[in-house]
């Protein structure tokens, strides 16, 4: 295999193999990687736009029966820190929100054992009747496998009903790495990849709005980094038009500050030079994904800044509030004004986008 025909083929528009993008993403400089990248972008947006999103993260609970390694966020049941945040909490905090131009909340928080599926069902009625115009953003497939068995449901009959309630798109969230070597050592008590992808399955059957995310530079291979890439774009094969699929990919360096996965292995953070390298590949592999977001919040502002030039064409959202990566070392902030101000000095235009990645405004 030759690294410029690889590279000349994925230009033109054509799949790569799993091999060839195996080949390409260990042996290409990161400059013929990166143009690469920005080169298949411009071919799916051609104008110099980089979108964002105002959004605020609000933790249902940080009780969690799941416990990560790469987590320090989460607690356990009956603990002096455990909480479940009330409706006045909820109530302040979108209220915040709205002060500042938001129009969505992404819900998250711990796989809590004493939380119900007539719980979520509650808070997101009492939510959607206080905040109509609020989208909720709630949970992710590990939370629909978890209730599912806890309610002796299937995954399906628990989207339904969080729909039906108020939910209006599903996160990406825990798909880490999907592939079940690497999930039994992080996190052997979340769903499985095969699970993660169903929920995804159903939910893109429904059309319902999702993205898909990976959390990489842990124990992971470069060839299960690839594999998680390819199980993304199969199932996105299978939406063929119908409904929106996945809007967006979202890789995302682990953050590893005092959590038991770094004392355990004893890593080396990812670098930079790698962070840009997974964008870049996200963005070649990935031919049926429309948008690549550059992780500010995990990455820095910085890369996230050069990420733009790497084949990422949106910049997420400035997050107000993240609670869970930042407990494991991320502590990037970015307010509206400097969000707009990074993307244009990137040499882009900012463009405030919702959910469905419609342009506001
Ligand atoms: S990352 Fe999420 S699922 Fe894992 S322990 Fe933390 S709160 Fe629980």
């Amino acid at each position: 295999m030759e690294i410029e025909v690889i590279a000349e083929k994925a230009i033109r528009g054509q799949r790569l193999s799993k091999e060839e993008g195996l080949f390409l993403y260990e042996n290409a400089p990161l400059t013929l990687l990166m143009e690469t990248a920005n080169q298949i972008r411009y071919h799916k947006h051609p104008d110099k736009i980089v979108t964002w999103q105002i959004d605020r993260n609000i933790n249902i609970t940080n009780v969690c029966m799941v416990q990560c390694s790469f987590c320090n966020f989460c607690t356990v049941s009956g603990k002096g820190d455990a909480y479940i945040t009330d409706i006045d909490e909820y109530s302040k905090k979108i209220e915040e929100l709205i002060e500042a131009g938001g129009d969505q909340v992404l819900l998250q928080g711990g796989l809590n054992p004493d939380l119900g599926l007539v719980y979520y069902c509650a808070l997101f009625r009492r939510l959607k009747i206080l905040y109509p115009d609020i989208k909720l953003h709630a949970l992710g497939p590990p939370e629909i496998v978890f209730l599912a068995k806890k309610e002796n449901m299937t995954p399906e009959g628990v989207l339904d009903m969080l729909l039906s309630h108020g939910m209006d798109s599903l996160p990406g969230a825990g798909a880490e790495i999907l592939c079940d070597r690497v999930r039994n050592i992080l996190s052997p008590a979340k769903c499985n990849a095969d699970d993660w992808l169903n929920v995804m399955q159903i939910a893109h059957r429904k059309g319902v709005l999702t993205s898909a995310t990976m959390m990489f530079g842990h124990i992971e291979t470069p060839a299960e980094r690839i594999e998680h890439l390819d199980r993304i774009r199969q199932l996105q094969d299978k939406v063929n038009g119908n409904g929106p699929g996945f809007l967006a990919f979202i890789p995302w360096p682990v953050q590893l500050e005092e959590t038991r996965l770094n004392k355990k292995f004893s890593l080396t953070a990812a670098t930079e030079t790698s962070y840009l390298r997974m964008i870049a590949i996200s963005r070649i592999m990935l031919d049926n994904i429309s948008n690549i977001q550059a992780s500010w919040l995990t990455a820095g502002v910085e890369i996230a800044r050069i990420c733009l030039h790497a084949g990422a064409n949106d910049m997420g959202s400035i997050m107000m509030e993240e609670k869970v990566v930042s407990a494991a070392g991320a502590n990037h902030k970015l307010n509206a004004e400097e969000m707009q101000k990074v993307i244009t000095d990137a040499g882009f235009m900012p463009k405030r986008r919702n959910q469905a990645y419609e342009i506001l405004g």
